[in-house]
Parts: structure tokens; sequence; C-alpha cells
């Protein structure tokens, strides 16, 4: 059987040690909170039940099938064990690259040279947690998307030391998992997370100047096809996560005006005013559940944009920054709009408007 280890056993780490156990791989999990293993085992427990039940077998094959899988799931109370028995480690510890480097120091202290050390970070440079290891070639970016065992887009970045065998190696493991593995270059916000950030900041650009309201926005992209619109995703993900990932693309970037985060956006972050986390954020929350738009957002313009020309102006600049990204060869268009059909649910309409940009 073969192991992959997986530190850090919060959201993320859960999710990729449940698609590995799904695809016959055996698990080793480390956490520095032992607490967050207990979670994690839980949640992969149910995971791997809901997983079981749509594989139509009968109810006593599925808890076969689910403890048959849980089997193959181990924990490490050190590094070290996790970094000898896996061919393949994938960091999902924190956001920070501080800690990042100190994991990665340490795996590559004890891992030998072949093993694959992956990060599953949203945002820093694969680049600069590689330089913390003495075997730069094998650090690799897997980064993949919340929450895991749905989401088929794994984001594959190789850093500048990055060897192609080893960009190779992941690829296939991503396949063998059942991911979608889209390359890209290790750029700011990697593909996603770059490309889709105007789909919030355009929309904060249409309600600060005053020609649309946060439920118009909504409602527009939402008729359009889109799950969510960008107020309720905002809310939904936390403003300040929003903001914080806004605020490393902008930088990452070198400030380019287009990508400048929202003072509205800002404005809510200093005021506590987070999303459905904090009960407050466009929308109002009673009991985790929407109860109305914030006051503050409420009223509609006199003569507001018509629903057509806001999806209109959202795409259009979606559609540019994925030209600029494929310019600046962070991925080709066509792999740009798979990742964001399968990163970001953007139906088929959409995807067409930004495959012409
Ligand atoms: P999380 O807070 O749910 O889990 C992080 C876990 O790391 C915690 O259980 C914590 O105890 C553990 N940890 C901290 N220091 C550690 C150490 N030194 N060794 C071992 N474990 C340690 O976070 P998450 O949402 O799972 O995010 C993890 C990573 O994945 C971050 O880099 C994040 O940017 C990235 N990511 C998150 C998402 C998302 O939507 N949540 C999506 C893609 C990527």
């Amino acid at each position: 059987m073969t192991t992959v280890g997986v530190v850090g056993a919060g959201a993320m780490g859960a999710g990729i040690a449940q698609v590995a156990l799904e695809a016959g791989w055996e698990v080793v999990l480390h956490d520095v909170d032992e607490d967050a293993i207990e979670r994690a085992r839980t949640r992969i427990r149910d995971g791997l039940g809901r997983r079981a039940a749509r594989l139509e077998l009968d109810a006593d094959s599925i808890d076969d099938w689910v403890e048959g899988r849980l089997a193959a799931l181990r924990e490490a109370h050190v590094l070290d064990t996790l970094a000898t028995e896996a061919t393949l480690v994938v960091e999902a510890v924190l956001e920070d690259v501080e800690l990042k480097r100190t994991v990665f120091r340490a795996l590559d202290a004890e891992a030998p040279p072949d093993v694959i050390l992956a990060t599953n970070t949203s945002a820093l440079p694969i680049g600069a947690i590689a330089e913390a290891t003495t075997h730069g070639e094998r650090v690799i970016g897997l980064h993949f998307f919340n929450p895991v065992p749905v989401m088929a887009l794994v984001e594959v970045v190789p850093g500048s030391l990055t060897s192609p065998a080893v960009v190779k190696r992941a690829t296939a493991v991503m396949l063998e998992w059942g991911k979608t593995p889209i390359r890209c270059a290790d750029s700011p916000g990697f593909i996603v997370n770059r490309v889709h950030r105007p789909y919030t900041i355009e929309a904060l650009r249409l309600l600060e100047s005053g020609v649309a309201g946060v439920d118009a926005i909504d409602s527009a992209m939402r008729e359009s096809g889109f799950p969510m619109g960008p107020f309720e995703l905002m809310d939904l993900a936390g403003i300040d996560v929003n903001l914080a990932a806004a605020r490393g693309v902008w930088s990452g970037l070198g400030h380019p005006a287009h990508l400048q985060p929202s003072p509205i956006q800002e404005r809510l972050v200093a005021d506590g005013r987070l999303g459905t986390k904090s009960g407050r954020g466009f929308y109002a929350y009673a009991d985790g559940r929407r109860s109305a738009v914030e006051p503050e957002f409420a009223s509609e313009p006199p003569a507001p944009l018509a629903p057509t020309d806001i999806r209109d102006r959202i795409l259009a600049t979606v559609a540019a920054e994925a030209r600029r990204a494929a310019d600046d060869g962070v991925a080709s268009l066509d792999d740009i709009v798979t990742a964001l059909r399968l990163g970001a649910a953007y139906p088929d309409d959409a995807l067409a408007r930004v495959r012409r940009a």
C-alpha cells in the first residue's frame, strides 16, 4: 500500500487524508494538537460514510468499506515517523510562512530525498518554502480546494527548483486520487485566487460607486448561474479571509489599481464585521441563518444597473484578468477556464466570455 503523510489535521488536512484513503492509500496524519486528530478522524469517518452511500453498497458493506478505509489511517505523534514512512507528504498547517518553513526543514532532514514534499498553501510562494530545504527539487505546491473530497481541482505548482520528475509524479498521484490537476506558475494567487479575484473586487467597486446594491448584484450573479453572489460568498468565506487574499494578490502583483482591495472591506474588517462567523457582514445573520441585508447596504440606487450590465461588468474584469494571467505565463487560457469551472463553479456562459477574453 502506498503511504502519504499529512501534516496538519484541520479542514484541509482531514479532506486530503480522506481522498487518499478513498483511493486506497495508507495515511499517516500528524498535528501538534491531539484534539485536531480526533476531530479529523470523526470528520473523515463521516465523509467516508457519505462517499460509501453513493457507491450503492448495502448497509453492511458500507460499514465494511468505511472501516476498511479507516484502518489505513494512522496517527504520527512526531514528524520524523511520518517523513520516513511516506512516499509523499502533504503539508496543510496554518498559512504562515515561518511555520511552513520550519515544518519543511524538519521533513527535509528526515525524509529520504525521493520523498515528495508538497504544500497546500493558498498564497505563499512555493520558492520561499523550498528555500528552507536542502532538496528543493522535491518541493511542490499541491493546492487543493475546500471541501477537498468534493472539489476536483488541484493546482499543481512547481517552484523554480522543482524537478520535472517530481511534477510528473505529483500529477500522477492527483489523477490516481480522482482529482483534476492543473499546472500553474508559482505566482501570486496561482490561478483561481487571482483570476476569480475581480468577482468580488468588481462587485465592491459597483457598490462603492453607487450604481448597484448588494442584493441586486448577488441576484444578478446567481441568475447568471453562479451558486453564490459575491457578497454572500465574502460573508461565507469571511470578509477578513477575502481581504487577506485580496491584499496578498494585489501586493504580489505590484499593486495594480484594478485589484486594489476595497475600502468597504477594510472598514468592515476593522469593525469586526466578518460575515457569517461574526453574525454581521454584508448581510445580518441570526442563529447562523441569513436574515436581511445590513441596513447600511439595504437601499438600492434610484436608477440601478440592469442585471445583465452588472454581470457584464463583473465578467469583463474576470476575463481581462484571465487574459493577463495567461500572458504572464501563469497557465494557458484553456487551463484557466477549467480551473474556474472546477475551482469556482463558473457556469458555461461565463466561461465562454472568459474564453473570448
Ligand atoms: P485549519 O486551521 O483548519 O488547520 C490547520 C491545522 O494545522 C490545525 O489543526 C493546527 O493544529 C495544525 N498545526 C499548526 N501548526 C502545526 C505544526 N507545526 N505541525 C502540525 N500541525 C500543525 O486550516 P486549514 O483551513 O485546513 O488550512 C490549512 C492550509 O491549507 C493553509 O495553508 C491554508 O491557506 C490552505 N488552504 C485552505 C483552504 C480553505 O479553504 N480552508 C483552501 C485551500 C488551501
